[in-house]
């Protein structure tokens, strides 16, 4: 068996975006820029893909612009509300501290140069709450920007009153919603939102296409010069097979995104409830407000990198929170955020599963994460000594 569990990392192209796109690459490979007709076509393809994006989020198409992805356009969002702050007095931000790296790190860059970060605390259920946030704003708060879902932990923003109370104090709301749109409901104006970010490639389009909205009024910087694409905000030749993918991936997964999340959060459950039976484990994050494909777990006593490994070895693709595999030893931010500690952190184990999953793959995953958590745990020293009772059981 091979199941694919990690739809938080990448999602799998969808037909529809693969049919939508291949006329693009085999015979309509026009600059959308040219004149002549062939040009012509691709820019009407780049017109009615704003129009279907747009049309799903709630948005006039003019206030959608084109991106290479998520983190261009969490980038371009900050640094533009920034911008903007700085040039009225205001250099003060608010933000939580388990954002994706996109955001993060566009915000250490910004208080090197000058800024103020305040960042929110999400709690041990992995939600910030919207008096604390009403508490942090300032009068030189330019910019709040908050999560819609987190990557990791799946937990569910309460982003309808975070942008309420931020519209109420003048205050200009991004959300990187990377992780909801195609998954959850949004819509742009109820939930008060002047900033957004998305990507193709999570709601199964392809990768390296995704998008800002950007709310009438609110002003945007560039991030590349160049030419007069995306209204002059985003120069560079536009990416029409891929934004003809997203749009027709959005179109589909926004249609049966309701009967989806019904379905998984079925599956999602019976998974908690399986690998809640593995003693010394914890689920991280919220149990009801998540996404209705994510599980996060904790195990005491084992390395979530030789957790994944043997996962891969009987066909299963997971991740892990902690990053020893890209060099590095430090615990997801986002676990360490609420509050686990570092050892608890290093025995983490994220499933994301997609819309197809079935009840026997379910089963198949409780049954194999028990097998080679109790497997890692004949051989692991910190197991060892706590069960000796020489180091304290945390979870
Ligand atoms: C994947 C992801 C991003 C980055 O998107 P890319 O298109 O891969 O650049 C940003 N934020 C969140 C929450 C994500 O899950």
């Amino acid at each position: 068996m091979r199941i694919y569990a990690d739809n938080a990392a990448t999602t799998k192209p969808s037909r529809a975006a693969i049919d939508a796109m291949l006329p693009f690459l085999e015979e309509e490979y026009g600059n959308p820029s040219s004149l002549y007709s062939l040009g012509q076509r691709a820019k009407e393809a780049l017109e009615r893909a704003r129009e279907e994006v747009a049309a799903v989020i709630h948005a006039n198409p003019k206030e959608i612009v084109f991106t290479s992805g998520g983190s261009e356009a969490d980038n371009q969002a900050i640094l533009s509300a920034a911008e903007t702050g700085r040039k009225a007095g205001k250099r003060h931000i608010i933000s939580t501290a388990f954002e994706h790296h996109a955001v993060l790190h566009t915000l250490s860059k910004l208080e090197k140069d000058g800024f103020d970060v305040t960042l929110l605390d999400v709690h041990e259920n992995g939600v910030v709450r919207a008096d604390e946030l009403e508490a942090a704003i300032r009068g030189d708060t330019c910019l709040v920007t908050v999560m819609s879902a987190n990557n990791e932990i799946g937990t569910i923003q309460p982003i309808r009153e975070l942008g309420a109370i931020c519209k109420e104090r003048g205050v200009t709301f991004h959300t990187d919603a990377v992780q909801a749109v195609g998954h959850l409901p949004v819509d742009v104006d109820a939930d008060n939102i002047d900033l957004l970010s998305a990507s193709a490639h999570k709601f199964h389009g392809v990768k390296g296409t995704g998008f800002l909205y950007v709310r009438n009024g609110v002003r945007l910087s560039n991030l590349i010069e160049g030419g007069a694409q995306e209204r002059g905000k985003r120069a560079g030749t536009e990416n029409v097979p891929g934004i003809v993918a997203m749009a027709a991936a959005l179109k589909e997964s926004a249609g049966r995104m309701d009967k989806d999340a019904e379905r998984m959060r079925v599956l999602r459950d019976r998974l908690i409830a399986g690998l809640r039976e593995i003693p010394h484990s914890a689920l991280n994050g919220d149990a009801a407000q998540r996404l209705p494909g994510n599980v996060n777990f904790c195990f005491e006593g084992i390395e979530g990198e030789a957790l994944l490994l043997h996962l891969d070895d009987r066909g299963i693709c997971a991740s892990s929170g902690s990053a020893c595999t890209s060099g590095s030893l430090d615990p997801s931010h986002v676990l360490l955020a609420i509050g686990r500690v570092h050892d608890v952190a290093h025995g983490s184990l994220r499933l994301s599963i997609g819309e197809d999953a079935t009840e026997e793959e379910i089963d198949y995953i409780i049954r194999n994460v028990r097998e080679v958590v109790e497997y890692l745990r004949g051989f692991s020293p910190v197991w060892r000594d706590l069960t000796a009772g020489k180091a304290q059981f945390i979870l």
